[in-house]
């Protein structure tokens, strides 16, 4: 296949396995919250978000959208949700990363070190020297590797 074609073929994969990905909530939200008192909310979470990370749905819920930045743990956030949704410091984003391998360049002979040097946790290790796997009890669900990563191989599941 030539690089034309698979880097087309790639994108396609990578929309796919975009459309496969999760709703991700902001951090620290309490146990068993459902997110009904953002339907009324003025949404100061998004206000705050020092990275810009935060965006709600056609509801008002706050949804996570890492496409161009992570979250930092900040608590801005909670400390700006009057109504308590957020407000458990030891709940930190209840997702993890994980990469398609069919997405993903180093995986496919072309050889990326992207997402790595984003990951403060070292959670991404690289298998045969270049072909890189998410290790899931080290990664916090940041989702600071998945605006990097030039193939859209990284996505966030719950
Ligand atoms: S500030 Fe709290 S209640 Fe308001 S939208 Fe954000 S998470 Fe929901
Ligand atoms: S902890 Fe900070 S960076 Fe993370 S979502 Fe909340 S406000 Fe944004
Ligand atoms: S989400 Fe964060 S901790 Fe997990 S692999 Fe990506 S950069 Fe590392």
């Amino acid at each position: 296949m030539g690089k034309t074609g698979r880097s087309g073929f790639l994108g396609v994969l990578s929309q796919i396995f975009k459309e496969e990905s999760t709703v991700i909530r902001p951090p620290y939200a309490v146990t068993d919250a459902t997110f009904e008192e953002c339907k009324t909310c003025a949404a100061a979470c998004v206000d705050v978000c020092e990275e810009k990370i935060i965006r709600t749905d056609s509801m008002g819920v706050p949804f996570l959208d890492f496409s161009a930045n992570g979250c930092s743990g900040c608590e801005k956030c909670m400390e700006a949700c009057s109504p308590n949704v957020l407000n458990d410091p030891q709940w930190f984003v209840q997702a993890k990363a994980h990469i398609s391998t069919m997405s993903c360049m180093s995986h496919h002979d072309t050889i990326c070190f992207s997402c790595k040097e984003p990951c403060m946790e070292n959670a991404i290790v690289f298998e045969g020297m270049f072909r890189p796997i998410i290790i899931p009890d080290k990664c916090t669900g940041c989702g600071y590797c998945i605006a990097v990563c030039p193939s859209a191989a990284i996505a966030m599941s719950a």
